[in-house]
């Protein structure tokens, strides 16, 4: 019974996590996202024309992680 409340609440937050959270524009002033195709993209990275996933505003991996690794990119740093 608690292993069901479990696995329900763990795909909520799964799900929680995969849409774009608008507080992150305060941390990350540089994110942005397509609302109407749930995409988020580097605003530094795309105007430097880098070949990254956050460059491309093609990328659906919408998670904090995902952010969290691309500020530690060279890509990014050298966008700045
Ligand atoms: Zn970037």
């Amino acid at each position: 019974m608690s292993s069901d409340i479990t696995k329900i609440a763990l795909r909520y937050i799964n799900r929680a996590n995969r849409k774009f959270q608008p507080s992150w524009k305060n941390t990350y002033p540089w994110l942005e996202c397509n609302t109407q195709n749930n995409r988020m993209f580097c605003v530094l990275c795309h105007a430097s024309s880098k070949k990254n996933v956050f460059a491309m505003s093609d990328f659906t991996n919408i998670k904090l992680y995902a952010i969290k690794e691309h500020i530690k990119a060279k890509d990014h740093i050298d966008s700045y």
